[in-house]
C-alpha cells in the first residue's frame, strides 16, 4: 500500500476571494486534480475536515480531530499530509508531534502563502514536496514541508508573513530518540495555558487578568534575554507570586528568537527561579504551549509536569 491521505483543514492553500477577503472554499480535491497534472504520479485521497477554517480560528479540539482522522485511517494509508493555514501551523505541528508519538506512518504538515489557482501560488510546490517526501521519508515522525524546506514539526516558527520560506527552525533541528509511545486522541482544555509577552513596565493587571480564568493552570512568560523580567520597576513580581501561591505553573521562555533560557543568570531572573518556574530551554513558544496542553491532557498535575519537564519527549529541546 502506497497511498496517502491528505487532510484539508483550511487555510490560504484552498481559499478563494470572498466579499471580505480570502476565505475557505469547498472542492479542493477537484481543483487540485484539475490544476496539478503532476498529482497523477501519486495515489491519494483527500478529506475535508469540516468546517474548513482560517487557522486563526483554530480551537484545540481541531488538534483532536486531526489526530482522530489519522488514527482512524492509519491502517489504510502509508502517510498523511495535513493542509493547514500558516498562522497557527507551528502550534498544530508541535501538538501533533507530541500526540502522535509512536505512529508508524509519517505525517507532513503544509500550507501555502498564496492560494491555489493564483499565478504566484506556492500551494502546488508545497503539496508536491510533501507528497514526494512521503514516498521516501528518511526521518519519520511529524514534519513540516514548506518553501522547499523539510523541518522538524516541534522546532518551527512562522518567521515571515509573506515570503515563500515562511517557516524556519531558529534553534535548529534536534535528533530525537524514538521512544516507545502510543499515539492518541486527547481532549485538550482550552484556557489552561496562557502565554504572556513581557514588556517594559508590564503591570500586575496582565497576570491578574489571566488568573481570573479558573481554567488556568500554567503561564508561559516570554521573558527578556536569557530569562529576565521586571522585578523592582513594577508590581508585576507580586502578581507572579500570587499566581504561584494559587498553584499556577510558571514557565520561563525567552522572547529572543534564538538561544536558551539560563534562569538565575541575573538578579532580574532570580524571582522566577525562586517561584519554581520551569525553564523553556531552547524550545519555541508554540512547542511549550502544545507540550503543556499535551501533559495536562494526559492527566498530569503540576508535580507530574515538573517531574517530566527536563526530559524531552520528541526532540522539542536540545539537552545541554
Ligand atoms: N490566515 C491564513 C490561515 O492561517 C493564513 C495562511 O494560511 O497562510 O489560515
Amino acid at each position: 500500500m502506497n497511498k496517502v491521505l491528505i487532510i484539508n483543514t483550511g487555510g490560504t492553500f484552498g481559499m478563494v476571494q470572498g466579499a471580505a477577503g480570502l476565505a475557505p472554499a469547498p472542492d479542493l480535491e477537484m481543483r487540485l486534480r484539475e490544476q496539478l497534472p503532476e498529482l497523477a504520479h501519486y495515489a491519494f485521497d483527500l478529506v475535508d475536515l469540516l468546517p474548513l477554517i482560517d487557522s486563526s480560528d483554530l480551537r484545540l479540539n481541531d488538534w483532536s480531530r486531526i489526530c482522530e482522522t489519522i488514527l482512524t485511517e492509519q491502517d489504510h494509508y502509508s502517510g498523511f499530509v495535513v493542509i493547514h493555514g500558516t498562522d497557527t501551523l507551528a502550534y498544530t505541528a508541535a501538538a501533533l508531534s507530541f500526540a502522535l508519538r509512536g505512529l508508524s506512518q509519517p505525517v507532513v504538515v503544509t500550507g501555502s502563502q498564496y492560494p491555489l489557482g493564483v499565478e504566484v501560488s506556492d500551494a502546488p510546490t508545497n503539496l508536491l514536496d510533501s507528497l514526494s517526501y512521503l514516498v521516501q521519508p528518511d526521518i519519520g515522525g511529524v514534519r513540516v514541508s514548506f518553501g522547499g524546506l523539510n523541518l522538524q514539526a516541534n522546532r518551527v516558527r512562522k518567521m515571515d508573513a509573506q515570503d515563500y520560506v515562511a517557516f524556519e527552525m531558529p534553534n535548529g533541528e534536534v535528533s530525537s530518540i524514538n521512544e516507545a509511545a502510543q499515539p492518541e486522541v486527547l481532549t485538550y482544555q482550552e484556557g489552561a495555558v496562557a502565554t504572556i509577552l513581557i514588556y517594559p513596565g508590564i503591570p500586575a493587571a496582565v497576570i491578574e487578568g489571566v488568573l481570573n480564568d479558573d481554567r488556568l493552570r500554567a503561564i508561559v512568560l516570554l521573558s527578556f534575554g536569557s530569562g529576565n523580567i521586571p522585578t523592582t520597576s513594577s508590581d508585576f513580581g507580586a502578581a507572579l507570586k500570587r499566581a504561584h501561591e494559587q498553584g499556577v505553573l510558571l514557565v520561563n521562555m525567552t522572547q529572543c528568537l534564538k538561544g536558551r533560557v539560563i534562569q538565575g543568570a541575573y538578579e532580574t531572573g532570580a524571582l522566577l527561579a525562586e517561584l519554581g518556574a520551569l525553564p523553556g530551554f531552547d524550545m519555541t513558544p508554540e512547542a511549550v504551549f502544545a507540550k503543556l496542553h499535551y501533559l495536562f491532557a494526559k492527566g498530569a498535575d503540576k508535580k507530574a509536569v515538573e517531574a517530566q519537564w527536563h526530559q524531552p519527549l520528541c526532540g522539542e529541546f536540545r539537552c545541554q
